[in-house]
C-alpha cells in the first residue's frame, strides 16, 4: 500500500480533484476510441478504483458521452481541459498529462506505464520495452 496523495487541476484551476494510493493499471492505449475520445495518436493513462480518486461533481464539470459507446469524458467547463474519462470497466481514467502538470510537467516515478493496450489499432509504432497487447486481453478485456 502507498499513500501518495495527488492534488489535481485543470488548466484554469477551476476544477479540482485527488487521487490516492496507487492506480489500478497505468498504460498506454492505442484503441480507435481512446484516440477519439481524447483527440491523441494515443493515449496515456492511469485508471483509478473508484475509492481511489475524489471527483468534483459531475454538475460541476464538462461533460459528453461519445455516442454508440460506452465513453464518456469529463472536464473543466471553464478552461477544457478534459480532466479524467468513462471506458467500458467503468473506472475513472485519468491522463497522465494531468499528473504531470501538477507536477511540474514529470510524470511521478510510481505511476510509469507498464504496457500498450490495443496495439493492433496503433497509427504510431512505439519503440520501448513495455509487452505490446494486440488486443484488450492484458487487462481481461474482450478482443
Ligand atoms: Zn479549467
Ligand atoms: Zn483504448
Amino acid at each position: 500500500m502507498t499513500d501518495n496523495t495527488y492534488d489535481l487541476s485543470c488548466d484554469c484551476g477551476h476544477v479540482t480533484m485527488r487521487a490516492h494510493g496507487a492506480p489500478e493499471l497505468s498504460l498506454y492505449c492505442h484503441c480507435g476510441s481512446c484516440r477519439d475520445m481524447y483527440s491523441v495518436d494515443m493515449l496515456s493513462a492511469t485508471g483509478w478504483a473508484d475509492d481511489n480518486v475524489e471527483l468534483p461533481e459531475e454538475s460541476a464539470m464538462f461533460t459528453y458521452a461519445v455516442p454508440g459507446k460506452q465513453m464518456k469524458r469529463f472536464g473543466c467547463p471553464k478552461c477544457g481541459m478534459i480532466m479524467y474519462g468513462r471506458h467500458k470497466p467503468g473506472i475513472p481514467v485519468i491522463p497522465h498529462g494531468v499528473f504531470r502538470k501538477a507536477n511540474g510537467g514529470r510524470l511521478p516515478a510510481e505511476l510509469a506505464p507498464t504496457l500498450h493496450l490495443f496495439y493492433r489499432e496503433r497509427v504510431l509504432d512505439v519503440q520501448d520495452d513495455l509487452p505490446k497487447s494486440e488486443g484488450g486481453e492484458a487487462i481481461g478485456l474482450d478482443g
